[in-house]
């Protein structure tokens, strides 16, 4: 069912990237500004992902031999440096999700710029050098974000919802691109687990060969009975075999090879989309 399907590694069948976004209290008070301070039993709830959840699922995962990419707020690596740490010294690939948890296309663009400088400097400053990939907190990716993106050299995106595989995000007014790799809402834990905690939705991705990235939060998915099941699930598909257990970095670099050696070409699509509403819209 997919037109343009790409080979995994050593004949896999599909390739699994379970993501974390470890936002800690950052959306929290990004979201309730002038309140946070006073809402003690909501900064609790936040801090469980640094403070009890991140070292559980560190220990978890280097059991099943799992490295795994964790987009991480640039405030998230300053407040709490030991847990990225631990993150690094496991394996596990930590990828840039802004700075303090902002919507970027809730605020004016050079808001947009400002924050995604900020996050990109403590992302520098603790780590070394700048990440590779990306994801837009709450998915809030504006028409400006790919020109920031590739200005920054970030070579891959998870913050669209295009596809089944990976694509290209191609630049309007130029040449320059870097590489989509899509989720969806629904295989984000966020609706099920902090609305009706059901996760009955999986997307069919082994029968046809796609590219799972699903999106999980320390603070929701970290908790003892929820975590049982995220672990029996990697228990499920470590079992059923010919799955690519896999980093996103570790992604953009088979996707980069396949395309350098001219074995696999993805689909482009050029971004933004509309430069502004719909003339539709407009009663002129
Ligand atoms: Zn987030």
């Amino acid at each position: 069912m997919i037109a343009n399907p790409i080979p995994w590694p050593d004949g896999a069948r599909c390739a699994v990237a379970m993501t974390w976004d470890m936002d800690a209290d950052s959306a929290f008070n990004w979201y309730n500004q002038e309140t946070a301070d006073n809402l003690v039993a909501a900064q609790s709830w936040t801090r469980y992902d640094p403070l009890i959840a991140i070292p559980r699922l560190a220990e978890q995962f280097a059991r099943r031999d799992l490295r795994l990419t964790f987009f991480v707020p640039g405030w998230v690596i300053e407040k709490y440096p030991a847990q990225i740490d631990l993150l690094l010294k496991n394996g596990h690939e930590i990828a840039l999700h802004g700075y303090l948890h902002e919507r970027s296309n809730e605020i004016a663009k050079e808001d947009e710029l400002y924050w995604f400088g900020r996050g990109l400097d403590a992302y520098k400053k603790h780590l070394g050098a700048g990440p590779r990939g990306w994801r837009a907190p709450s998915f809030a990716f504006s028409k400006y974000s790919l020109r920031y993106l590739l200005d920054a050299g970030i070579e891959y995106d998870s913050s669209l919802m295009g596809d089944d595989i990976p694509y290209a995000l191609r630049e309007a007014d130029s040449n320059r691109s870097l590489l989509e790799f899509p989720t969806d809402w629904t295989l984000d834990d966020f609706p099920h687990y902090a609305h009706n905690r059901d996760l009955g939705y999986r997307m069919p991705a082994w029968e046809f060969g796609a590219l799972w990235i699903s999106v999980w939060h320390p603070a929701l998915s970290g908790r003892l009975a929820r975590f049982r099941a995220v672990l029996e699930l990697l228990d499920y598909m470590q079992a059923k075999g010919g799955v690519w257990f896999a980093r996103l970095d570790q992604v953009c670099d088979h996707v980069q090879k396949l395309m350098a050696e001219g074995r696999w070409t993805p689909r482009s699509e050029t971004l933004p989309i509309y430069e502004s509403p719909l003339p539709e819209f407009s009663k002129d």
